[in-house]
C-alpha cells in the first residue's frame, strides 16, 4: 500500500488490520474492523403493501440505457412509486467488470437520486477505495428496488419483483465479471431463493454465467462493526474472482 493511499484509508477510519495481497503479493490495502458509526438501525416496516397492479412490461428486457432510465423513472408498477421523491435507477461505469447491488434507496438516495450516498454508502467507498476501485470507474451500483421504502424498511416480495426486470436490464447491459450482493434481500433477488449471508458468505454462486458473491450491507455493518472483518474477507474473496477472470 503506498503512502497516500495509507493516508486516504487513515483519514476515513481505516485501519490496516487485514490487508489484501495481489496476485504479485504485494499489500493492496486494507479495512479497519473496529470503525464505528451512529447509523440507526432500519424502522420497523410500518405497514403491510400490496403491489400495484401494473407491473414492467416485458420489453424491458429490449431497453437502451436511456429508455430504461426514463422507464425506471416514470414507473408506478409498485406501491414504493407512492412516498419517493424519485426513483433511483443506479450510477456507475455501464463497462464495469464490478456491479455491486443493495437492496433500496434510503431518505438520502431518495433525496439526491443516486445509491449509497448516505453513511451507508460513505462505508461502500472505503470499501472501494480498500479495494483499490472508486465509485464511477469500474464499478456500477444499483438496489433491487429502485424506489424508496418507506420508513427504510425492507422491500417486500411484491415489490422486487415488480421491479426485477429493470435489475435484470442492467445487469444484462453491464454483463460484469462478478456481481455482489449487499445484504439477503438483495442476495435473495440476485440468486431467486432464501438465503442466510452467514451460510452463503465465500461461496461462488452463478447466475446467467455471471459469478455471484454474498456478503453484508454496509448499513448492517455500521450498526455491527465487528462484523467489517468478515466483510473485507468477502470483498478478498470478490477480488480473487475478478482478478481470476470469475
Ligand atoms: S420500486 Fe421499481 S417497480 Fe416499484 S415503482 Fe419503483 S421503479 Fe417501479
Amino acid at each position: 500500500m503506498n503512502l497516500r493511499r495509507s493516508a486516504i484509508l487513515r483519514e476515513m477510519g481505516l485501519t490496516p488490520l487485514w490487508r489484501l495481497r495481489n496476485s504479485a503479493g504485494t499489500v493492496d490495502a486494507a479495512i479497519d474492523v473496529n470503525a464505528s458509526s451512529s447509523e440507526e438501525a432500519p424502522e420497523p416496516d410500518e405497514s403491510s403493501q400490496s403491489a400495484h397492479p401494473s407491473a414492467p412490461a416485458s420489453r424491458v428486457a429490449e431497453m437502451d440505457w436511456q429508455e430504461l432510465e426514463e422507464t425506471i423513472h416514470a414507473c408506478r408498477a409498485c406501491v414504493l412509486c407512492e412516498k419517493r421523491t424519485q426513483a433511483v435507477p443506479g450510477v456507475g461505469d455501464r463497462q464495469a467488470r464490478w456491479m455491486f447491488i443493495g437492496e433500496g434507496p434510503g431518505a438520502e438516495e431518495d433525496r439526491r437520486g443516486e445509491p449509497f450516498v448516505g453513511q451507508a454508502g460513505r462505508l461502500l467507498d472505503h470499501m472501494l477505495t480498500a479495494l483499490g476501485l472508486k465509485r464511477g470507474e469500474d464499478v456500477y451500483i444499483a438496489n433491487a428496488v429502485k424506489c424508496r421504502p418507506p420508513l427504510n424498511r425492507t422491500p417486500e416480495a411484491a415489490e422486487t419483483a415488480a421491479c426485477a426486470p429493470f435489475l435484470d436490464r442492467q445487469i444484462a447491459l453491464i454483463r460484469p465479471r462478478l456481481l455482489i450482493a449487499l445484504g439477503r434481500p438483495a442476495a435473495q433477488v440476485l440468486l431467486g431463493r432464501e438465503i442466510s449471508i452467514g451460510a452463503a458468505r465465500g461461496k461462488r454462486f452463478e447466475r446467467d454465467g455471471m459469478p455471484v458473491i454474498v456478503t453484508y450491507h454496509p448499513a448492517y455493518l455500521l450498526r455491527n462493526p465487528l462484523d467489517k472483518g468478515k466483510a473485507w474477507e468477502d470483498l478478498c474473496f470478490a477480488r480473487r474472482l475478478v482478478e481470476e477472470g470469475g
